[in-house]
């Protein structure tokens, strides 16, 4: 059940699958579409290599600003909805290819620690992928325990990704 306030979410998005641009681009439509929240601000679409060794698609990323009356689990399980809707199955290779992956990334000023749900999700500082459509929409935003993302972002000199729209 919804809460009173409103609290800022981030989702980061990925595709390597079934048009990923056209995933992503569907994506947003659906994150607006969950009950109880609105889509604030989308990222520019970004192409990355795959990380973890494994021969696959380059993947799609982006990055989306929400406000939600959800709690962080519910949203999360309102995710998964999305994920499972667009065809994605569960149990696939971890950093194998998927149609969509939705992680929430930072919810509020929360620090969640449970086994179904890690906030701020702890891939943040090691994914360029992540942080740099991540500082587009959010260059001011503290990460509770990592700090400013635009601070994060610039050690990323090398960063194997490039803006595709
Ligand atoms: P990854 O996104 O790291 O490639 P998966 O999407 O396959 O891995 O991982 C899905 C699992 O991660 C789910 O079981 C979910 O409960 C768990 N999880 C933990 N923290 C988060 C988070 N912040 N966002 C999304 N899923 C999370
Ligand atoms: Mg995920």
């Amino acid at each position: 059940m919804a809460g009173a306030h409103w609290y800022p979410a981030y989702v980061g998005l990925g595709s390597n699958l079934q048009g990923p641009a056209r995933q992503l681009e569907n994506s947003f439509e659906l994150l607006d579409a969950i009950p109880d929240t609105r889509l604030i601000l989308r990222s520019s679409l970004y192409r990355s290599a795959p990380f973890g060794g494994i021969e696959q698609p380059d993947f799609v990323n982006a990055v989306a600003a929400l406000l939600t009356r959800l709690s962080a689990m519910e949203l999360l399980a309102e995710l998964q909805g999305i994920e499972r809707a667009r065809g994605r199955a569960q149990g696939g290779v971890r950093w194998g290819p998927r149609v969509l992956d939705l992680d929430l990334l930072v919810y509020s000023s929360q620090e969640i620690d449970d086994p179904r749900l890690s906030v701020p999700h702890p891939g943040i500082a090691e994914r360029n992928f992540v942080l740099l459509p991540l500082a587009e929409v959010a260059p001011d935003l503290t990460v509770p325990g990592l700090g400013r993302v635009a601070s994060i972002a610039v050690n990323f000199s090398e960063p194997g990704i490039s803006l595709i729209a």
